[in-house]
């Protein structure tokens, strides 16, 4: 749908509820239409929380002190994957931080191994890496790739998320247009209400979204974590008042909707951050406003205590089959289904089937 900067604007900051009651139900049906009643299941492995950077809003930040560092092993990423497997998820999703001395021919390795042994669709989450390694992990047979701009305003995203201490940050865009060359299913997405962004900041990040053509968009609010910089003087960082954007259920909610309308058949979760903010009402909230995927943890508990973005994130303790037929649960609940198989986007294979007929 062609939604103009302005008809975004007005509608992130709509207040009539009857309204907002037909913007909910627009996404929903553009949902349905466009890609359906499954909400796919991605399997979520958080294989390492070591990192160099120094992003201001999360907690994996190498300052750090009190993290205790850990990197899962082969046999432990092979086994969640496993794991995944018989719980029926179509899809495993590696996520990292920005881990220097990671060995991406190790990782190429065990996405390979991940492949050969499950059949499941790989999506990587590990920050910025060099092109050489981009290929290396697509040739072993990664899928997709996801990498939030996190903001789409230059100044604000400059301030937060700093160059790597002596070295030079990829510039995010760039990368996400080279995994598209590199026949990756491409996501991205921002945080919602971190400290500095604007209506109008939040506004174009949506239109980069349908810029992009983006087959995956993740969008959550920011909860603040008190051993960063921005949880700790929040206010120090923040938009004048009225122009700061809150990180709510309800405004995630807006951009997941509109998101949907620019964007229709793109898969977006209903992320884990809605669900730590709105427990599983903001989970199920977001599955009825424009989300069709899940992606539930199933890193191994010792280990899924320790990636902490942010503090008490959902699914924490949770175990992986209870969690999985709460979820199955509460999905036939709304009268949707859970998807079987990859639910590869529906952009690619469109993709697909036109560079076929060219050729
Ligand atoms: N190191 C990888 C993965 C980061 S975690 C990368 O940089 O791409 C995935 C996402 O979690 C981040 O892109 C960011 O948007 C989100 N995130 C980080 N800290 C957060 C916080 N405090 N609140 C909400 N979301 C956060």
């Amino acid at each position: 749908m062609r939604l103009a900067l302005d008809d975004i604007l007005s509608w992130l900051r709509e207040d009539d509820e009857t309204r907002l009651e037909a913007l909910w139900r627009l996404a929903d049906d553009v949902r349905a239409d466009a890609v359906g009643p499954e909400v796919h299941l991605r399997g979520l492995v958080e294989f390492s929380n070591c990192c160099s950077r120094h992003c201001l809003y999360c907690g994996l930040r190498a300052p750090s002190g009190d993290v205790s560092r850990y990197r899962l092993n082969e046999r432990e990423i092979v086994a969640s994957a496993l794991l995944a497997r018989e719980l029926g998820y179509g899809t495993v999703v590696l996520q990292s931080g920005e881990d220097r001395f990671l060995d991406v021919h190790w990782l190429a390795h065990v996405v390979s191994r991940i492949k050969r042994e499950t059949g499941a669709a790989v999506t990587l989450s590990i920050g910025e890496r060099a092109t050489g390694e981009l290929e290396a992990l697509r040739r072993a047979g990664a899928d997709r790739y996801l990498l939030r701009f996190e903001t789409s305003n230059p100044d604000l995203y400059a301030r937060i998320h700093p160059a790597p201490p002596g070295g030079q940050g990829r510039d995010r865009l760039e990368m996400l247009r080279l995994l598209r060359t590199l026949d990756y299913e491409v996501g991205s997405g921002v945080m919602v209400g971190i400290p500095g962004q604007t209506w109008t900041d939040l506004a174009r990040d949506i239109e980069r979204f349908r810029e992009l053509e983006l087959d995956m968009i993740g969008v959550g609010p920011y909860i603040p974590h008190p051993g960063t910089p921005l949880g700790r003087a929040p206010g120090e960082h923040a938009a004048p008042p009225g122009d700061q954007v809150p990180a709510t259920v309800d405004v995630t909610c807006r951009v997941l909707a509109l998101t949907r309308l620019v964007r229709p058949m793109a898969n977006l979760p209903a992320t884990t951050a809605v669900t730590t903010l709105g427990d599983t009402d903001g989970q199920t909230l977001a599955l009825q406003r424009g989300a069709n995927v899940v992606m539930p943890n199933i890193t191994p508990r010792t280990a899924r205590r320790e990636y902490t973005i942010y503090p008490n994130k959902a699914g924490m303790h949770d175990d992986p089959l209870t969690y999985r037929d709460r979820l199955l649960e509460r999905i036939r609940r709304i009268g949707r289904v859970p998807g079987t198989g990859r639910g590869d986007s529906r952009y690619r294979r469109s993709r697909r089937a036109a560079s076929s007929t060219a050729s």
